[in-house]
């Protein structure tokens, strides 16, 4: 299985902001209470160090729906045709996710 480290979970983040075409925002990891990651619309994404322990799959989910907020900054059903398009399975590694408690 891949393994996270801050290296992959960056070029992760790269990846997407190809694919997605929004600015590159800063990267940053922390530990974080309630939150598996927040973005603000300066440019900072900060990540929950715990997500370098979870299933690739989960970081990637957890990661597009962070910078589709830099198009959409809700939950409505623009986001969530924005994440079908992206992550077609998005609902299930939600699922997942929220099956470790914490609040993406
Ligand atoms: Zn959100």
């Amino acid at each position: 299985m891949k393994r996270n480290t801050h290296e992959t979970i960056k070029e992760t983040v790269q990846t997407w902001v190809v694919r997605i075409g929004v600015e590159k925002p800063s990267v940053q990891f922390r530990s974080m209470r309630k939150k598996w990651a927040s973005i603000s619309t300066n440019g900072r994404l900060t990540l929950n160090k715990e997500l370098l322990n979870l299933p690739y799959s989960l970081v990637e989910y957890v990661i597009v729906h962070e910078l589709v907020h830099l198009l959409v900054p809700n939950h409505g059903k623009l986001y969530k045709a924005y994440m079908s398009s992206y992550i077609p399975d998005w609902q299930d590694r939600k699922k997942q996710l929220d099956a470790l408690t914490k609040i993406g």
